[in-house]
This record gives C-alpha cells, structure tokens and sequence, in this order.
C-alpha cells in the first residue's frame, strides 16, 4: 500500500465487494486535526521531507523537480 495514496489498493479489491468493504473499514485513514499526517504535498501528497517555509506546502522531491519553474536560484 503506498502511502501517498491509500485508495491505490483499492482497484485490485474492485472484483470483491465484501473484501472491499472489510478493507475499506479498517484500513481507511483517520481524518488528523494535527500532527505529521496533517501536512501534506499538495503534489504528490507525500508527509516526509515537508517544506513550509515561504509557503511552498510541497515535499522536497517536489520542489527540487519545480524550483526552477518557481523562480529558485542555485547558488552553490
Ligand atoms: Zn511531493
């Protein structure tokens, strides 16, 4: 199951709806009011390597693939 995005483990259960139903009650993420989980990539929707400064919101894999196009400058 990737973590990104739980409901990828849902296509192969598309075929049993009862074994989708028991997947979906357990294993369905818990809606945060804070903690890590709360902040997210809003890319790819990964919770490591988070960057909030200047309001980014995006993971470090991320915004080193889109720091260009936003303006960053590599100084080193
Ligand atoms: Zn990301």
């Amino acid at each position: 199951m990737s973590y990104s995005n739980w409901e990828k483990a849902l296509k192969q259960l598309e075929v049993k709806p009862s074994k989708l139903k028991k997947f979906v009650k357990h294993n369905s993420p818990k809606n945060r009011t804070f903690g890590i989980a709360v902040r997210r990539c809003m890319l790819c929707g990964r919770i490591g390597g988070h960057i909030r400064s200047y309001n980014l919101h995006l993971c470090r894999q991320c915004f080193r693939l889109n720091a260009k196009k936003m303006g960053f400058k590599k100084y080193s």
